[in-house]
């Protein structure tokens, strides 16, 4: 297998110039001006960005939810993440009560092989940590899941007490692994959710009313406040609010290893779009909610200030019909999730760099580079260096794309930016050598996405 790129534009998340690639044998072999190489194929680039594959580090494929299932699994969720310039993802294993970390472990793999089309790595979300079991964290750091979630919401299936949360960053600390934290105060917000059911509250925007921005800040506070103790390095996931945001940059500032992702539907949605009138709300129902409108600033200033260092999409879709309306009557029987894997990339290179916010470099490092330095696979994945993973994607800076669920590639009946006009898109994407989308065709096999063993992140940055 061997690929040549001609007369592109090499954007990473330090450089921009003009060359061509040679890729020989899933990997990225020569980058010089002028290359004259025989490939079995060879892609005009001229009037192009050459970039590393983006790395979505925050997805939810075919995770059980009650009695039902996100509506993406692991073929339909990567299919979908490649159209949109994602060639790697980290999905999320979730602990069984009762059953041993390793066993997540397996039944994850067991989705996502034979299914995804990308590469792919696990997080996993510790449910419980008896004593016994906190040398599992040491072996599947060993087999390469090198960070561990915990939730600070959701008292009656999820939530952690601060004991244990402690317990495991000590553990993190000894092993050098990344602590990842949904920070809400659930213990706070099942007491308004409470109080608003028994007042009639049951529409779907008191999803968002009754989980305030202040329990983000507490939260993402007293897991800064735990991390310090421990020592460990903490990443918080999906901020939504600049309550938090404050916390993370104090703790910044005082030179912690504190980082945190932020998500395009913070970014972009805000509460003002809910409209209280009818249940097509339901649509805007994903935890953390929509904040109200002023947040999108301050979490756009973060991206530009490197206070928030990565924006994944906490893709975790359901549909409206049939998923979405189990929650008709009562706002906390819908499923939580919207869906975004596909459109990340082009998301952010609408807001961020055609919105002059900040430079095509700083578009890369958050949505490929960062991630893979903090999740261990730089520069394997994250850069094109020669030796790294050709997973490169052709962008196309002026090609203009309306979103639409018509027209998209994720297995859900709606978009959450229907509708939006996107000037650049993903040409062409090659994964470990290979052009999976061509012509606006997915033309890779199924299941010929590998697992990433990752080795310990980089928290020095
Ligand atoms: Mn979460
Ligand atoms: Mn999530």
């Amino acid at each position: 297998m061997s690929l040549l790129i001609k007369n592109g534009q090499i954007i990473t998340a330090e450089k921009d110039f003009f060359a061509d690639v040679y890729i020989k044998n899933e990997k990225v072999n020569l980058i010089e001006q002028n290359l004259d190489r025989d490939a079995q194929d060879i892609i005009d680039a001229k009037g192009k960005y050459v970039i590393p594959g983006g790395i979505d580090v925050h997805t939810h494929l075919d995770m059980p939810y009650g009695e039902i299932t996100s509506s993406d699994d692991f073929e339909t969720g990567t299919i979908a993440a490649s159209f949109g310039g994602t060639t790697s993802i980290i999905d999320f294993a979730t602990q069984s009560k009762g059953k041993s970390l390793q066993d997540a472990f397996n039944i994850w793999q067991k989705k996502a092989k034979g299914k995804a089309v990308i590469d792919y790595g696990f997080h996993m979300i510790i449910t419980e940590l008896p004593d016994s079991q906190l040398a599992e964290m040491d072996e599947l750091i060993n087999n390469g899941i090198t960070s561990f979630k915990m939730f600070m919401a959701y008292p009656d299936r999820l939530m952690l007490d601060d004991n244990t949360i402690f317990k495991a960053m000590k553990q993190a600390q000894k092993n050098g692994s990344l602590i990842l934290i949904h920070a809400e105060n659930g213990i706070e917000i099942d007491e308004i959710v409470k109080n608003a059911l028994a007042e009639g509250k049951t529409a779907p925007i008191f999803h968002a009313l009754t989980r305030p921005a202040e329990t983000e800040g507490e939260a993402v506070e007293r897991s800064i406040e735990l991390a310090e103790k421990s020592g460990c390095s903490l990443y918080i996931v999906h901020l939504s609010t600049n309550d938090g945001l404050e916390k993370i940059s104090e703790a910044r500032k005082k030179g912690f290893p504190v980082f945190a992702e932020t998500c395009p539907q913070y970014l972009f949605l805000s509460l003002e779009d809910m409209n209280n009138q009818n249940f097509e709300d339901a649509k805007l129902i994903f935890t953390p909610p929509v904040r109200e409108k002023w947040h999108q600033q301050k979490l756009w200033e973060g991206l530009i200030n490197n206070q928030l260092q990565v924006v994944a999409t906490d893709h975790c879709p359901f549909c409206f019909n049939g998923q979405k309306d189990l929650g008709k009557n009562d706002f906390t029987k819908i499923p939580s999730g919207g869906p975004g894997i596909e459109n990340r990339m082009q998301l952010l290179f609408e807001g961020g760099v055609n919105g002059r916010r900040f430079s095509i470099n700083r578009w890369v490092d958050l949505t490929s580079t960062t991630p893979a330095k903090l999740f261990g696979m730089y520069p394997k994945k994250g850069t094109i260096e020669i030796g790294s993973d050709a997973d490169i994607v052709i962008w196309d800076p002026n090609k203009m794309h309306t979103i639409s669920s018509e027209t998209h590639h994720m297995n859900v009946d709606y978009s959450l930016y229907e509708g939006m006009k996107i000037q650049g898109s993903a040409e062409t994407v090659i994964s470990r050598g290979e052009i999976i989308i061509s012509n606006n065709k997915f033309i890779g096999e199924v299941g010929r996405g590998r697992f990433i063993k990752r080795k310990k992140g980089n928290y020095n940055f």
